[in-house]
């Protein structure tokens, strides 16, 4: 296993480990932008049930054509087929001292898995930081999204747009909008987000493990907030 010192930072406090991490908050409050960097941080896997699926359907697995139409649509993936995954990818040894979680759990069904999972692990409990963000940002950050298929590169055409319109300012490419990044698909994820995962704050707060973070500010600023989290609990 790696180093196992704790991260610390200029003020000298630490992290806990092992770090076992829930992102919750709606689509496009930048789970997955923090959950990246706080994994390259900590050093711990950064786990996105979003880009587990993704990868799937891309790789065209039996998984993948059984939930390609699915996450297009913007509903969430049987409960059962997520639960799998997760059990799997938590079982690897890179998630001894801990994991960011992000996208997972969605639902209270999920949620009381990942409890079990834990438990029957003796891996303790979780933390879980909400990322709140205004509506009507989630939606610009969603509809305006487009990515680079060729380097990855984000822009928005509300707030980062390209020099010249849908083409990568690094390398030319034609930009493209996730699949599930439509109009329509967003309101049905928004509508889910709200009838599964919202449930699931009230779930935490009240076992005394949620901790809020203001999501509308700059990436940098809800980061450094998200560490203040981490090394207060
Ligand atoms: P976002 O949080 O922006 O909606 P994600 O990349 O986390 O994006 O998820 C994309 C899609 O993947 C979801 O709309 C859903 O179809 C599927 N998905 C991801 N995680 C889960 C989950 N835990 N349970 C069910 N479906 C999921």
């Amino acid at each position: 296993m790696g180093d196992e010192r704790p991260p610390e930072s200029p003020d000298g406090a630490v992290v806990k480990f092992p770090v076992l991490l829930v992102m919750l908050g709606a689509p496009g409050a930048g789970k997955g932008t923090q959950a990246r960097e706080i994994a390259n941080w900590l050093c711990v896997p950064h786990i996105s049930t979003g880009e587990m699926l993704r990868d799937a359907v891309e790789r065209g697995t039996v998984t993948g054509k059984r939930v390609r139409a699915i996450m297009e649509s913007g509903a969430l993936v049987p409960d059962d087929l997520v639960c799998t995954i997760v059990e799997q990818r938590l079982s690897q040894p890179d998630c001894e001292r801990g994991f960011i979680l992000d996208g997972f759990p969605r639902s209270v069904h999920q949620a009381l898995f990942l409890d079990g999972l834990l438990k029957s692990t003796h891996r303790g409990s979780v933390r879980v930081v909400n990322i709140r963000v205004d509506r009507d940002s989630v939606l610009k950050r969603l509809t305006g999204r487009r990515m680079c298929p060729k380097c990855g590169a984000i822009y928005n055409i509300y707030f980062n747009p390209p020099r010249r319109d849908s083409v990568c300012d690094l390398d030319g490419s034609s930009l493209v909008q996730r699949g599930d990044d439509t109009e329509e698909a967003v309101g049905t994820r928004l509508r889910e987000y709200e009838r599964q995962t919202k449930p699931l704050i009230e779930r935490y707060r009240h076992m005394g493990a949620l901790r809020a973070v203001d999501g509308n500010a700059d990436p940098k600023t809800v980061r450094e907030a998200i560490v203040r989290v981490l090394k207060a609990s």
